[in-house]
Order: C-alpha cells, then sequence, then structure tokens
C-alpha cells in the first residue's frame, strides 16, 4: 500500500563552462563522464527507489548543473528510469532545468514525449551585456528562441529565472527586465539577488565591496547596489508582477494562480524528498541526508553492494531542530507559518514555544500576525536572514 507522497530531485552537475557568481555543485565533463554518470545515477535509482515502495512521487525535479547539457538518449534513459523504478503520480509536476544554447528543438521534444511538463529557463538577464557580466553562455536571443520552440511543442508551464542587484544595476534596468518577462507571459518567474558567494569569481571581484556593504559602509566603487538600491528593486519586482496577476508566494518567487512550483514547496513546506545523483539532499521521516559531492568516489561506488554508499552525511533532526526549520523554512512563504500546523506538527502551540520571540519580533514591526497565520512584514522581509535566526531555539 502507497501511503506517502515524496518529491523526487535529480542533479546533473555539468554545465559548460561555470559563471561568474555560481557556487553550486556544477562544473564542465567529457562526453564520456557524462554517458558514465547517467549509468551510475541509473543504479542509484534502482537501489534506492528499492525503499522507497510505499511512496507516490507527485514532483520530479531535475535540476543541476545542466540537465539540458545532456542528449537526447540520455534524458530518455532518466525518464525512464524514473517511470520505471518509482510510482509516479499521473498528475506529478516534472520539471527539468534548461540553460539557453544547450537546448534543441529535438530535445524538447523528447522530453516532452517523456513526460517533462515543466521548463524551467535559466536567463538571468534580457540584456547581453548582463548576461556577458555574469559569465552566461547563451545571448537573449537564444533564450527568446528556446522559449518560443517550447510554446510550439507544447509546454504550458514554464519558469524564467532572473537575477537582481547586479552590478552597476539600477531600477529602470530591472523595469526594464520586467517589461520583457511580463510580455512573454511565463506560467512562474523567480528572481533572486544577486549573492556573491565565497569560492565565485565573483567573491574576488567584488568579496571586498560586498563586505563593506554588509557593514553599511560607503563601497569604494559602486558598481554593487547597496541596501536601499536593493530594496527598491525588490519592491519594483513584487509591485510589478503582482499588478500583472502573478501571485507573490515566496520571497523571490512568482507564479500566475495555480503554477506555484509544487516541488520547491516541498521545500519550504518540510514534505519529503529524495534527491538522487552528486551530492543531492534529501528529507526522509526527518532524516537529512546528503550524497557524496566528489565525482570520482561517487562514481567508484557499487551501490549494489552497500545501498546507501552514496550517502555521505546523515542528520538525524530531533524535535527542537524540526521546529526551527518549520519556521525558517515557512517564513520563505508570503502567507508564513499556521500556527495550527506547528501544532499538529510538534503537539505544542507555537505561543507557547515561541510566545516571547514572537512579541518582540512584533514589536520591531518584523512580523505580521493574520488570523492563524505568522508571516514576515515588509521590513521583516529586507532582515530576513535576522528574523530567521531569531527563531533558532
Ligand atoms: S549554468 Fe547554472 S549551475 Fe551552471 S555554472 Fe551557470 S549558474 Fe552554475
Amino acid at each position: 500500500m502507497r501511503n506517502r507522497n515524496i518529491g523526487l530531485y535529480i542533479h546533473i552537475p555539468f554545465c559548460i563552462r561555470k559563471c561568474q557568481y555560481c557556487d553550486f555543485l556544477s562544473f564542465a565533463a567529457e562526453e564520456e563522464e557524462k554517458e558514465q554518470y547517467v549509468k551510475q545515477l541509473l543504479i542509484e535509482m534502482k537501489v534506492r527507489s528499492a525503499q522507497q515502495k510505499d511512496c507516490v512521487v507527485d514532483t520530479v525535479f531535475l535540476g543541476g548543473g545542466t540537465p539540458s547539457i545532456l542528449n537526447e538518449k540520455q534524458i530518455e534513459k532518466i525518464m525512464q528510469g524514473i517511470f520505471t523504478c518509482f510510482h509516479v503520480d499521473e498528475n506529478a509536476e516534472i520539471t527539468m532545468e534548461m540553460n539557453p544554447k544547450t537546448v534543441t528543438e529535438e530535445k524538447l521534444k523528447v522530453c516532452k514525449e517523456n513526460g517533462i511538463n515543466r521548463i524551467s529557463f535559466g536567463v538571468q538577464s534580457f540584456d547581453d551585456n548582463y548576461l556577458k557580466l555574469l559569465g552566461r553562455i547563451h545571448s537573449a536571443k537564444d533564450f527568446y528562441e528556446n522559449y518560443e520552440m517550447a510554446r510550439k511543442i507544447g509546454f504550458s508551464n514554464i519558469n524564467v529565472d532572473l537575477m537582481s542587484a547586479l552590478p552597476g544595476q539600477k531600477v529602470s534596468d530591472i523595469q526594464k527586465e520586467l517589461k520583457k518577462a511580463v510580455e512573454l507571459s511565463p506560467e512562474h518567474i523567480s528572481f533572486y539577488g544577486l549573492i556573491i558567494e565565497e569560492g565565485t569569481y565573483f567573491y574576488e571581484k567584488y568579496g571586498q565591496e560586498d563586505k563593506r556593504r554588509e557593514e553599511g559602509k560607503e563601497s569604494a566603487a559602486d558598481d554593487l547596489p547597496g541596501e536601499e538600491l536593493e530594496r527598491e528593486m525588490y519592491q519594483c519586482i513584487s509591485e510589478t508582477l503582482k499588478g500583472k496577476g502573478y501571485v507573490h508566494y515566496e520571497i523571490s518567487n512568482y507564479g500566475k494562480p495555480g503554477y506555484q512550483c509544487r516541488h520547491n514547496l516541498k521545500y519550504w513546506e518540510r514534505k519529503e524528498y529524495l534527491g538522487l545523483g552528486l551530492g543531492a539532499a534529501s528529507l526522509m521521516e526527518n532524516v537529512r541526508y546528503g550524497n557524496i559531492r566528489e565525482l570520482k568516489e561517487y562514481m567508484e561506488k557499487d551501490f549494489s553492494v552497500d545501498r546507501n554508499s552514496m550517502i555521505m552525511e546523515k542528520e538525524i533532526l530531533d524535535k527542537k531542530a524540526c521546529m526551527e526549520e518549520f519556521m525558517f523554512l515557512g517564513l520563505r512563504k508570503m502567507e508564513g507559518i499556521r500556527k495550527d500546523d506547528f501544532f499538529q506538527g510538534f503537539q505544542k502551540t507555537y505561543d507557547e514555544v515561541y510566545g516571547k520571540v514572537h512579541n518582540t519580533l512584533l514589536e520591531k514591526e518584523l512580523i505580521q500576525e493574520a488570523g492563524d497565520y505568522v508571516r514576515l512584514s515588509e521590513k521583516g522581509i529586507d532582515v530576513s536572514n535576522y528574523v530567521m535566526a531569531e527563531y533558532l531555539l
């Protein structure tokens, strides 16, 4: 008997080349390496799905890296593997991330024929100057061609990823990006602010400037937008997209009604998901798992001898850790968390556990209460990391 719904994440760690700002687990690889990786991934899928016989997969997300870097045969094999190994719900949301320049009409057709029903295009900007600065491999034109092709082939659920707070960017640039995005009318738009992560090319270039900015000091160069400008950009994005009928449902995510990303919602709602492939994370029965992050090590494992040998990290979450996660993940959603869900999950009331923190944050106008819901205020969104940290027990 199948009694649990889970999400399935598949990590494809390959990219044509590394973008300037990227700290994801991704790198360039030879064709032969990709071929071997797909083989190993399918073995992992087989052994780990055997432990999930009681589960129905109702969302699938092929992320990376660049899943669309794979060839048609490899995509077909992975999708067939998923449908053979798991019980996939007939209404499952099945997303594949695509990077323009790696997409062809043939590939899109293969995706459609093999059950992929949602595409997430990593566009980041419609301005070729920014694409160049970010180190993207594609132009805006490449994306437009892909988008049109995808629509022609029949994809009716498309996400477009965009970025704000880029070096030199102004609110007027954001307005131009929004105008172009809205004209296309994708079902979903993710608009993330640039974060300068350690270990990236951008960190070498802007790391010092970013530190000064975080400390509220004047930047040496006027390249990275300051906090105030970033806030204006954020408000411009939220107001414009809401005005065009998009539901602002998570700090950085907007969907037309009925098109919120069901897979990502699982992360914010602490629903169960299984991650397969290099470095993939899972959450199953309040245990967080992380797969091996070294490609060579992953490729050399004999999963048939030890079916869990790809797992490198295992963290059993106690009740306290689960409560904290419930709060700081749930508060990412614009509707916030529901006190009754807290009680259902932990048999303790929200007020009993967080009453004191709640009152302080309410006084500082960083959170709001609406019926049974607690959510971040506009002011709270600006300092969301601080607010979430307050919920650590
Ligand atoms: S395409 Fe995506 S995963 Fe690959 S390097 Fe660029 S940002 Fe990173």
